[in-house]
């Protein structure tokens, strides 16, 4: 018997029964190829993997700061956006504190609160998905997480509430806008640069078709960024991440954009599809549907069994049960509206 700590008993390990199937719709990311430039980026970076990457990930930094017009020391990464977020909460919370973070949101979030020993408060969002400013402040947490567009809603946050919660938290904002690069004209990386309390954290998981290279960073004031550099500590990023990170950057741009729109033209002849079979998809700014339906579960269940993989949540705050259906090119869209289709009969 080892010595296991008595708060990890019930942590679950993230979908560890995920299998590989034909049209797999499951976790929102780029269905519409790889960038350009990423098979080039790994044959000339082979050479670099022998020694250690730079402890932080300089290059990216300094492109990153370059395309948002901030400073490096402005900019932070990570293995993942979930990495940003996760040092984030170590960097500021000692175990004990509170987390409070709108409810529903990104699954993972009340699970970094378990693995770090906080105490996670969740506040419901209103009927209208916008977060609600009054309450999440009224928790008096040292960090507030938000997320816009919202996963697993899809919904955004509006301009009033998310700037009401940066000025009036007694500490930290983190604003999760890992599908931000789907509805540019509704993003909050100003604040980051406004406000030296909030984070904005960023991937190149979704719309950036990188997600097997585990790439995320975060903008925010040098003091926030400093600390949080410190609890995530050196050598999260492989060299060949961070060069293929940089090179996706500087040279596909055009590729993401063109990719996103795409999706977002997916996503409403998705939607307009889905109402004709008697659905009512949430509104949605990122590059998934939010589906609620009663049995969601055996519907998911019955889609796999038909080689389709979506997302089912039982339960939801103010959604109930409910399918989240990420986007991909309409031929994958179309095999996926078959199996709902028999899935629902
Ligand atoms: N935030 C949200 C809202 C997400 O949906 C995800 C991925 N599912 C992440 C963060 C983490 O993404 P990554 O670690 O791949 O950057």
């Amino acid at each position: 018997m080892i010595p296991r700590r008595a708060s990890y008993r019930d942590i679950p390990l993230y979908a560890p029964s995920k299998r590989p199937c034909r049209v797999d719709l499951s976790d929102n990311t780029n269905l519409f190829g790889v960038p350009p430039s990423v098979e080039r980026v790994l044959v000339s970076t082979a050479s670099r993997v022998p020694r250690y990457p730079p402890g932080y990930a300089p290059e990216l930094r300094r492109a990153l700061a370059a395309s948002i017009g901030a400073a490096p020391d402005e900019i932070t990464t990570g293995c993942g956006s979930d990495d940003v977020i996760d040092s984030a909460l170590r960097a500021f919370l000692e175990p004990g504190d509170t987390l409070a973070f709108q409810d529903p949101t990104f699954v993972m979030v009340p699970l970094f609160a378990k693995v770090n020993g906080l105490k996670a408060v969740p506040v419901p969002l209103k009927p209208d998905f916008d977060v609600d400013a009054d309450a999440l402040l009224a928790t008096g947490a040292k960090v507030i997480y938000l997320c816009s567009p919202n996963n697993p809603t899809g919904t955004a946050l509006s301009r009033a509430a998310v700037e009401r919660v940066a000025e009036d938290a007694p500490g930290i904002v983190i604003i999760d806008e890992a599908y931000a690069d789907f509805a540019p004209g509704k993003a909050f990386l100003d604040l980051a640069r406004r406000r030296p309390n909030v984070l904005v954290t960023r991937t190149f998981s979704k719309a950036f078709g990188l997600a097997g290279l585990r790439v995320g960073w975060g903008a925010g004031s040098p003091e926030l960024v400093s600390e949080v550099e410190k609890a995530r500590g050196p050598y999260k990023l492989t060299s060949v991440a961070e060069a293929v990170a940089v090179s996706v950057l500087n040279d596909d741009a055009q590729w993401v954009r063109a990719r996103a729109e795409e999706a977002v033209a997916c996503r409403e002849r998705l939607r307009g599809a889905l109402v004709s079979l008697g659905l009512s998809p949430l509104p949605s700014e990122a590059n998934f549907l939010m589906v609620p339906l009663p049995g969601a579960l055996a519907v998911a269940e019955r889609m796999r069994e038909r080689d389709v993989n979506v997302r089912a949540f039982q339960s939801l705050t103010g959604v109930g049960d409910a399918l989240r259906v990420g986007v991909g090119p309409w031929p994958l869209m179309e095999t996926a509206l078959a199996a709902l289709r028999e899935a629902l009969r």
